[in-house]
């Protein structure tokens, strides 16, 4: 089989015929002409959200769909749950996930058991009679790491589902499917569109009936992605590989240096071998750590905030994974709050700018404080 890298270019394409576009073009249209092949209507996708989701599916080995956005994605599994279901997520998850489990909970729906998913031991208790398990590792923005194959065994003896946000890590890092995972769900709007300008969420399962299901609901609720979003994340997605070897190298090496500075009070990276995740993340990232980390400023909100003021090449704005580095002081966000993140943490999302660059950057805003 072709590697990753050259997977992440190849599939997806139109058919190899003389005089075939080499992309897919882009189709802007709601609707086609009866009578035709399968194609009736673009909210069951069309061919550029096919070509986006053959090549996903290529690099994960897993059939792949697209999603307007993550959240779309994370809608489209939640809503096929019984009522009465019971959902196992992650205290500090992606908040909004939380929320949606945290309304739909209010609303009588399903129970929800917020649980510390680094701590195995708690996990498999609150698993017990779940239906679903959601994980996300390393976790938004604590980069907190837990054992996705221990995890995924243990909710499966209890009959439960397993799905895991592989958002931070990519498919280049981490591959949650090889570690039992039933769905991995991805916000393509980061490092796989990876420039910023464009929405668009992700799933990946190697479970037919799960494909079957999660499409069959993708056209009935309509998070179907547009045409050009596909375009754009296929378009970025070809380039991961090489973005990611980028940014996680300087991820790394920045971790290392903000470790040494003396208004950081702790760096939050899986890739640094005192972190307490590093011993994990080692046995299941197995293409590296990622492009994301967080820091702990020494002092108080106001002190992480005038870092972000400060930074001249870095962008102090939300999200992530694209080619230019962002800053945020993620406490800013009620969400956040609630679920005790530190009110000095700040996340950065390292792009592909000069390492060297960035820490002056770094330096420079952290020496003022
Ligand atoms: N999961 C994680 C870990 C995220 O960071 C985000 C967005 O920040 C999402 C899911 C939601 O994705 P989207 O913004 O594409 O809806």
């Amino acid at each position: 089989m072709l590697h990753f890298e050259s997977l992440a270019v190849s599939a997806g394409r139109p058919p190899h015929l003389p005089g075939q576009p080499i992309n897919t073009p882009i189709s802007m249209t709601a609707t086609y002409r009866a009578d035709g092949p399968e194609q009736v209507y673009a909210r069951d996708g069309d061919d550029s959200v096919r070509a986006f989701e053959s090549a996903l599916g290529a690099i994960e080995q897993g059939q792949a769909l697209g999603y307007a956005s993550g959240m779309g994605a994370v809608a489209t599994i939640i809503s096929g749950l019984r009522s009465g279901a019971v959902v196992v997520c992650p205290t500090s998850a992606y908040f909004n996930v939380a929320e949606m489990l945290r309304q739909r909970a209010a609303l009588g729906h399903l129970e929800v058991r917020f649980c510390d998913v680094t701590n195995t031991a708690e996990t498999v208790q609150a698993c017990a009679g779940a239906d679903l398990l959601w994980l996300e590792s390393p976790l938004n923005p604590t980069m907190a790491v837990c054992d996705i194959e221990a995890l995924a065994e243990t909710a499966h003896q209890a009959g439960a589902r397993v799905v895991c946000d592989n958002t931070f890590a990519t498919s280049v890092c981490q591959q949650p499917l090889d570690f039992g995972v039933d769905i991995v769900m991805h916000s393509a709007t980061k490092f796989i569109a990876g420039h910023s300008d464009t929405l668009m969420g992700a799933t990946v399962t190697r479970d037919q009936a799960i494909y079957e299901e999660l499409k069959a609901r993708r056209s009935l609720y309509g998070p179907v992605p547009g045409s050009l979003s596909s375009y754009l994340a296929l378009r970025g997605m070809r380039t991961l590989y090489l973005r990611m070897e980028r940014s996680q190298a300087s991820a790394g090496i920045l971790a290392e240096r903000l470790s040494g500075h003396s208004a950081v009070e702790r760096v939050r990276y899986p890739g640094l071998a005192v972190d307490p995740g590093h011993a994990r993340a080692k046995k299941q990232m197995l293409g590296g750590f990622g492009a994301v980390l967080a820091f702990d400023v020494r002092g108080d909100a106001l002190s992480a905030d005038r870092v972000c003021q400060r930074v001249e090449l870095i962008t102090p704005a939300t999200s992530l994974g694209g080619v230019e580095s962002l800053i945020e002081r993620r406490a800013r966000y009620v969400g956040e709050q609630k679920v005790g993140t530190p009110p000095n943490l700040l996340r950065m999302s390292v792009g592909i700018e000069h390492v060297d660059d960035l820490w002056a950057d770094l330096q420079q805003a952290l020496d003022t404080i």
